[in-house]
């Protein structure tokens, strides 16, 4: 059967989105394939599509679990009921009965820490995966961005898995990911599907403003004037509350805030309420964004700078899905580069920790005979964070063999973080080199990936000459028309019950 009659027949769309048939081709002439899609191209149906042709199972890891859950929601929603997710949200008891039937199962989400179960990967080997799936790849190199030490053992798992046929699909990689990215899962002979990360209906705007009291101000304006809907990101999930309570209070518009720090159910409703238009505005942190599909987003504001210039790309990329002008507006003030520093370096444990951790080991170590066991109280005494203690564990765990010696150990950890620091910072210091540059925007950005501007669009940054009038609007979104009673009591209720639980 042709590719365009299945699309129909099991997902209902009528053809395919830049991108999508190149990389299944690819896929189904057996060649393993590298390919960097923009945010919402579609990337899922890649290897959603080739699962009604391949036998056997199609094994997709994924690093965040919430879009596991996303996705096997969707699949289920196309009438796809062989999909499951094995992550640490599955109860013990379900994730055994999951594995006694894996086989009948024809789409399997992992998150990484699986597959460093020898039981599970055990289970996986006697299964004749077709397609082993590594979704964002730039997760595996140290250059990445969003480095997950997890995603570093993938290449040792496919070989375990037999070398099954591979696709990696990232949204933002550079040259030098890409480039571990392949080097990471041995892919020796492989096929690159890129498409350009340019984005020429969305125009670039920076502007520099005293203090974050004229920022506060500078949002008032333009969210009154700009047309909605839209997003406006922050670093803070603090800032982000504030925000959204002023523009409220001077009724300037519907918005809410956004971010890791709200209850599971309150986090859904307010992505519907804006996917339904009951909301026009998101005061959101970094949190908010993946698997949100929607199509008319006007605007995205950044109070705060990004991390990496990867991560602006992603956020600015949920503006103007539907192809009309959207604008990308960065604030800055002199200074704000202390914020990402701060948040990079507490990312991470610090050399203190590290060496206050290690005097800990050493005493408890002589009592373990030789066994390195990390209990959760030093956790707690040390003052690490989650994620700062999973990077110990995955060097203690992982790549402790008994002929490294524990000094040797504290070291490596001691040089891996401040490696991973010096480039942080060389990333944020670019995103500033950006903000401040006089260049074409959207020209420097194509650089950074190693693409060249061809041809210049007419709306194309605050450096070319575009008027932020353009993107004004005189009228807001009608939400009386759209406004859905139950919604309102819905949220009311959880709201309620979340100011509860506190
Ligand atoms: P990505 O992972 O690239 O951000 P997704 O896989 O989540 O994107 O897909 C984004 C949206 O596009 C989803 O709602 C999906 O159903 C839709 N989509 C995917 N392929 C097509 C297609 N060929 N035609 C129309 N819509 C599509």
């Amino acid at each position: 059967m042709e590719l365009e009659m299945l699309l129909e027949k099991y997902f209902g769309y009528h053809s395919f989105k830049t991108g999508q048939k190149e990389v299944i081709t690819s896929l189904l002439e057996g060649k393993h394939t590298l390919a960097m899609l923009p945010t919402g191209t579609g990337k899922s149906l890649c290897y959603q599509l080739p699962g009604y042709i391949l036998k056997g199972q199609i094994l997709i890891v994924s690093p965040l679990l919430s879009l596991m859950q996303d996705q096997v929601e969707q699949m289920n929603r196309f009438g796809e009921k062989r999909v499951v997710a094995l992550n640490s949200f599955l109860p013990v008891e379900e994730r055994k009965k999951v594995l006694n039937r894996l086989n009948n199962y024809k789409y399997i989400f992992i998150s990484p820490e699986m597959l460093g179960i020898p039981f599970i990967i055990r289970r996986l080997q006697q299964l004749t995966i077709s397609l082993f799936v590594v979704d964002e790849a730039h997760c595996i190199s140290q250059w990445g961005y969003d480095f997950r030490p997890d995603y570093s053992k993938l290449g040792d798992i496919r070989q375990k898995l037999g070398n099954p046929l591979t696709l990696a699909l990232t949204a933002t990689a550079t040259k030098k990911v890409r480039e571990d990215i392949i080097a990471s899962l041995g892919l020796e002979v492989f096929n690159k599907i890129e498409s350009t990360i340019d984005r020429p209906n969305i125009s670039f705007y920076v502007e520099e403003l005293a203090d974050f009291n004229e920022k506060q101000q500078r949002i008032v304006e333009l969210v009154s004037r700009l047309q909605k809907p839209g997003i406006i990101y922050f670093s803070s999930k603090k800032v982000a509350e504030q925000m959204a309570a002023l523009l409220v209070d001077k009724g300037i518009c519907q918005a809410m805030a956004y971010h890791g720090g709200l209850e599971q159910n309150t986090r859904i409703l307010i992505q519907q309420q804006f996917i339904h238009d009951q909301l026009d505005v998101i005061c959101a942190t970094s949190a908010f964004g993946m698997g949100v599909n929607k199509e008319n987003i006007r605007f995205i504001i950044h109070y705060h700078m990004p991390m990496q210039m990867e991560s602006y790309l992603q956020e600015i990329g949920r503006a103007g899905r539907d192809g009309s002008p959207s604008i990308a507006i960065l604030l800055y003030s002199p200074g704000d580069e202390q914020l990402p520093i701060q948040l990079a370096e507490g990312e991470l444990p610090s050399v203190q920790q590290i060496d206050w951790l290690f005097q800990q080991i050493m005493q408890i170590q002589q009592l373990d005979n030789g066994r390195i066991n990390l209990h959760n109280d030093l956790r707690v005494f040390g003052g690490f964070t989650d994620i700062q203690w999973r990077i110990i564990e995955e060097f203690i765990h992982h790549r402790y063999q008994p002929d490294i010696s524990i000094d040797t150990l504290r070291d490596t950890i001691s040089e891996f973080v401040k490696e991973r620091i010096k480039i942080k910072k060389s990333n944020i210091f670019l995103m500033k080199k950006w903000v401040e540059s006089t260049k074409c925007r959207r020209e420097l950005i194509l650089n950074y990936f190693e693409e060249t501007l061809t041809s210049k669009v007419s709306l194309c940054c605050d450096r070319c000459g575009i008027h932020l009038e353009s993107y004004e609007s005189n009228g807001k979104l009608s939400l009386a028309k759209h406004s859905d009673g139950d919604w309102k009591d819905y949220l009311a209720k959880i709201l309620l019950n979340s100011e509860m639980s506190e």
